[in-house]
């Protein structure tokens, strides 16, 4: 029995130690959460992405595998403005972790501090409603990726202020790169100027506010909405009057009514990626904007 005992005592101090050595697991809504993690907690984390890159980022499956999860993980890092609405607060009731609820400090949407656009002037939902806090598609503009990085630093040295000077190096050597890109991209981007485009759902207000595009419509009648026929014929007629020459693609939504819509309207149909890992090149955040911007200077270069 003593025997026994000790072998159990043994086994236990093993666990904690193994426990207080491991990684700070953190759970992420979409991969660019995850690389942004990353880049900043090194070794001291180990990061996992719901999403992949290719799902409506308004309707990641429901998985119980993702609750499993988040029942084992010590923070979760979501976009927030509703973004998650459709998937996270089911996951979390599902996960069990009372650590990871909103209010607790396992719980961190990255859109502290940062202005919403299109936040709707009336508070009623309409049915299908996707952007009821405004526009939660700010990870597409490299300038509040930087607000997202501060924000996830923060909390990472709140929670665990052990390790504080190790988020902080993580955080400033990251800044450094993304201001490097950032600074790239503002050049590179000057042809996309006054260049006016539609996409298929309401994704790009802030990268059109960063590069100083026109965005002219979507073919979706409203987030969440799939358009009707009139919806349709309108857009068309209105591409050919006010000569609107790209449609952005996201990987999310199928090609078959953006094709259409170019090949109607006499336009350009682009493929953009509105989140890490959305198209092959964009393997990390970088890649992402990088890949955006070049991709649609290309586009409207004659
Ligand atoms: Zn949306």
């Amino acid at each position: 029995m003593k025997a026994l005992l000790r072998h159990l005592f043994f086994l236990l101090l093993l666990i904690s130690l193994s426990r207080s050595s491991a990684a700070i697991r953190i759970i992420t809504t979409i991969p660019d959460l995850a690389d942004f993690t990353r880049e900043i907690g090194g070794k001291l984390v180990e990061v996992e992405s719901l999403a992949t890159g290719v799902e409506d980022t308004h309707a990641v499956p429901v998985k119980p595998s993702h609750a499993a999860k988040l029942n084992r993980a010590d923070l979760v890092i979501a976009l927030g403005l509703d973004m998650e609405h459709s998937f996270l607060p089911a996951l979390l009731e599902a996960s069990h972790n009372p650590r990871l609820q909103p209010g607790k400090p396992g719980y961190l949407e990255t859109s502290a501090g940062l202005t919403p656009l299109e936040v709707p002037r009336t508070l009623t939902k309409s049915e299908g409603e996707q952007h009821a806090q405004g526009n939660p598609h700010y990870n597409l503009d490299p300038v509040l990726g930087r607000v997202i990085v501060n924000n996830i630093a923060d909390r990472l040295s709140q929670n665990w202020p052990a390790h504080a000077a190790a988020f902080r190096a993580g955080r400033d050597a990251y800044l450094a790169k993304l201001d490097a890109k950032i600074a790239e991209l503002e050049k590179l981007a000057a042809p996309l100027r006054g260049t006016k485009f539609i996409s298929y759902h309401n994704h790009w207000p802030y990268f059109t506010a960063r590069y100083g595009l026109v965005y002219a419509g979507t073919i979706e009648l409203r987030p969440g909405v799939e358009p009707t026929p009139k919806h349709i014929v309108d857009l068309v007629a209105r591409m050919k009057a006010e000569q609107i020459k790209v449609v952005v693609r996201e990987p999310q939504f199928s090609e078959k009514t953006p094709s259409r819509v170019v090949e109607q309207a006499g336009a350009k149909l682009v493929k953009l990626a509105i989140m890490v890992g959305g198209v092959p090149e964009a393997k990390t955040y970088l890649d992402l904007i990088d890949y955006n911007v070049r991709t649609l200077v290309k586009a409207v270069q004659p």
